[in-house]
């Protein structure tokens, strides 16, 4: 359940970790053993099917080339899946929530067909609906492939391997592991290094799980979110003495969760109005962009090679709908990306990008009410071209 780009670390994690219970456990003389070992599996109704769900609606967006990250791929003897990314001509799905949120699922083309697609698309919005607003917060898209690997968060994503799908309903534990992976993506980047998490980690009598305690940087967040979501909002679900050792156990995360103010919608009442979207002046274009449609859309580049990384340089193209991206050299062109105005052809602005690269790259287009989309390429092999005929939807 660590983020797919979390895997590669996990050798460093692991000693990382052994520090830092070396540490706890010299300053507080008494870490107690974990009450759990991974708390996805707490209790089966912290969230249950029948809870209320954010979700409105799902619509077919048509096919589009998209960068996926797929656990089965990779040459790794990890039995789970070492994990690769991966181009694929995914069925793709617009869904919307109450909140305002927008998820776009790219579902995997071994489905199939549209529908079958649709209906695990439909599945996994709805679920994905139930959890918190702000656990929704980041997550930009859903990956779903078949084949029994661990889900993963991260990425701006949740990534979804219907094959282990049974075990969880089995266990009734479906929606919580969403909920861990959701915290990953939507938590994780913001709180999991300040100095207010990192006080609540070191004032509690111990860790809330054996998992939290092995991978205290990376999995901690994750694993703490679910029971304080339990033992604050699903006290009447959960046994008494399961509610009390939590709060005995994590007071402080819990503390730190609550001075969050995160929007609990639709668990608790409507939270605060979603955050204002980031809007930006489509008059100016930063230096580092390119900018269409009179300034509605700004495109950026980052690029990674090996240890080095940067912002790729920008090249407009005068009156063109497209423009030019350079890594190294500013004589050195490596991707072409436009942004085209298909509103009349079937009501969407289309992002097309041919790379002559294989540098590992990530764009993203911006409009100026804050809806943006992000394409990648993991690097390593020539870059595909990638084109999204569903990128925006006309205003
Ligand atoms: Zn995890």
């Amino acid at each position: 359940m660590e983020s797919p780009l979390a895997l590669s670390h996990t050798f460093l994690m692991k000693k990382t970790s052994l520090v830092g219970v070396l540490l706890l456990g010299c300053v507080s003389g008494l870490s107690a053993a974990p009450p759990f070992r991974g708390t996805v599996w707490l209790h089966p109704s912290i969230i249950v099917e029948s809870d209320p769900t954010a979700f409105e609606a799902i619509e077919y967006a048509g096919r589009g080339q998209r960068t996926m990250f797929d656990r089965r791929l990779g040459a790794g003897d990890d039995s789970q899946g070492s994990g690769d990314w991966v181009s694929l001509n995914a069925y793709l799905f617009d869904a919307t929530y109450d909140d305002g949120r927008y998820i776009e699922v790219q579902v995997n083309p071994e489905f199939g067909s549209a529908a079958t697609a649709e209906g695990q698309a439909a599945h996994y919005a709805l679920t994905i609906g139930q959890l918190p607003s702000a656990l929704r917060k980041r997550i930009e898209t859903v990956w779903i492939h078949k084949g029994d690997f661990r889900w993963g968060g991260g990425n701006d994503n949740i990534l979804i391997h219907v094959g282990k799908a049974p075990e969880y309903l089995a266990s009734g534990v479906l929606e919580e592991v969403l909920m861990h992976e959701a915290v990953h993506t939507s938590l994780d980047p913001d709180y999991r290094t300040t100095a207010a998490w990192l006080a609540a980690q070191a004032a509690d009598p111990g860790f809330i799980s054996v998992y939290a305690r092995d991978y205290p940087e990376t999995e901690d967040m994750a694993e703490s979110f679910g029971p304080f979501f339990a033992a604050e909002y699903r006290a009447d679900r959960i046994p008494a003495a399961m509610a009390k050792t939590i709060r005995d156990t994590i007071p402080n995360r819990i503390a730190y969760f609550k001075s969050l103010n995160l929007d609990m919608w639709p668990v608790a009442g409507r939270g605060p109005e979603p955050e204002p979207q980031p809007e930006f002046d489509p008059t100016s274009c930063p230096d580092d962009a390119l900018c269409f449609h009179e300034g509605s859309f700004r495109v950026q580049t980052t690029w990674k090679a090996g240890d080095d990384s940067g912002a790729a340089r920008p090249r407009a193209l005068e009156g063109l709908d497209g423009g030019l991206f350079s890594f190294f050299g500013p004589e050195n062109p490596e991707l072409l990306v436009k942004v085209l105005d298909g509103c009349g052809v079937n009501g969407h602005y289309w992002v097309y990008l041919a790379a002559a690269t294989d540098v590992e790259f990530e764009v993203r287009v911006t409009r100026h009410d804050g809806a943006s989309k992000v394409y990648r390429h993991g690097g390593g092999q020539l870059a595909p071209a990638q084109g999204d005929t569903g990128a925006f939807r006309c205003e």
